[in-house]
């Protein structure tokens, strides 16, 4: 068989004889959004084979779930992203816009009184527009704007924001959640945030790029989770760099793949795959070879596991890839415990700490085990 090597070739296969996007989107997905799938859907030959296309998750709608949501208060914003950065939901994003452009697209709105309030979204920053002005290059207004559908209510953001006090969580009322939605139409209206003003050695900047936008929300995690805004922060920066097509992701099973992959939802629009708890890596050590095979050595491939997955029952395997010396970056989500299985301890877990397993009272102090540091037996292994 002759290797399709194009990424349009690819995907043109990958189309025509693995998955009909359209037909999904409608389909299955359209089925699971109304609450119908059980009855509606005939044996579905997708979950058979276990293929879910990518960004699915942007189809889903959290809106019901919380009943407070942030609201954003442009006079107090410094346009530092943090609210965008540690959204573990993408429910919140920023954009830059010249002010013609923006006032441009401001004109196209016809009713005045909205025209107005849209208008005084938009931020005037030292970091996006005075200290641009001074350089003589043109200074950007700044917007925040929530994605309704994908907020669950977490007010991580807020913490995020802090002292600036430019977000603030508010009760969701029929008249606000209009609001909502006519704002974040803008953001999705507006062009993208040209690159002038954006610092490529910034993690927030490079979240007002659409290609670092690789994880688009619409998962199971639990509100807040701490994981989900690591994994945002780990696409955007390969995805700025390498671009969307060259990122790949092999994900040990625990917490992260059952949020990721509750079907019909895929909050990914890159590769992905998942085998078994033991053996993410031994499973990217293939990936990787087939790739080079392909001569695509310049896709980045990364292994994801809990603590769970690479401390403990799939340590072998990581320790066996690491000694291979093969191009491929790992990411532990070690929360310390056991957390998809409720919390028991792990070798992850410090000395003394209260978990299943390990309870502390006045028989046990908790834990009795050191924890196992894996960073430090990862650079044992020879190239780590
Ligand atoms: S409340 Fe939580 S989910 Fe909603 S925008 Fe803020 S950080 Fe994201
Ligand atoms: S964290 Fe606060 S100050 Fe920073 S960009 Fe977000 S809203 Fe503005």
């Amino acid at each position: 068989m002759t290797p399709l090597t194009t990424y349009e070739a690819r995907l043109e296969d990958i189309r025509a004889n693995v998955v009909d996007i359209e037909d999904f989107n409608e389909r299955v997905v359209g089925a699971y959004n109304s609450g119908l799938a059980e009855r509606a859907l005939p044996a579905d030959d997708y979950t058979a084979r276990s293929v879910v296309p990518a960004g699915t998750g942007a189809l889903r709608d959290f809106s019901y779930i919380a009943p407070d949501i942030p609201e954003f208060l442009p006079e107090n914003c410094v346009g530092c992203m943090d609210c965008v950065t540690q959204c573990p939901d993408t429910a919140i994003l920023g954009k830059v816009a010249e002010p013609a452009t923006l006032a441009d697209h401001l004109a196209g709105i016809p009713d005045e009184s909205l025209r107005g309030r849209i208008g005084t979204q938009w931020a005037v920053t030292n970091k996006y527009f005075n200290v641009l002005e001074k350089k003589g290059v043109g200074g950007g207004k700044f917007g925040i704007f929530i994605d309704l559908t994908k907020c669950k209510g977490c007010a991580e953001c807020v913490d995020a924001c802090g002292d600036h006090k430019a977000l603030r969580m508010i009760r969701k009322i029929p008249e606000n959640l209009d609001w909502f939605r006519q704002t974040f139409s803008v953001y999705k209206a507006m062009p993208e945030t040209p690159a002038k003003f954006i610092n490529e050695k910034a993690l927030s900047d490079m979240m007002l790029t659409e290609r670092s936008l690789l994880y688009v929300g619409g998962a199971g995690s639990c509100m807040g989770c701490g994981e989900a805004t690591a994994l945002r922060m780990m696409l955007a920066a390969t995805g700025f760099l390498y671009g969307q097509e060259n990122v790949g992701i092999v994900a040990a099973t625990g917490c992260n793949t059952v949020y990721t992959s509750t079907y019909p939802y895929n909050p990914y629009r890159v590769s992905w795959t998942n085998s078994l708890f033991e053996n993410a890596p031994a499973d990217a050590m293939g990936v990787r070879a087939r790739w080079d095979q392909l001569g695509w050595s310049n896709k980045r491939l990364w292994i994801i596991g809990g603590d769970g997955a690479m401390n403990d029952i799939g340590f072998q395997s990581l320790s066996r890839m690491m000694a291979s010396g093969a191009d491929i970056k790992v990411l532990v989500l070690d929360t310390q415990v056991y957390s998809n299985t409720g919390g028991q301890a792990s070798t992850s877990s410090f000395k003394g700490q209260d978990a299943k397993m390990s309870y502390h009272g006045s028989s046990i102090a908790g834990k009795k085990e050191n924890r196992k540091e894996l960073a430090n037996i990862c650079m044992m292994h020879k190239d780590v």
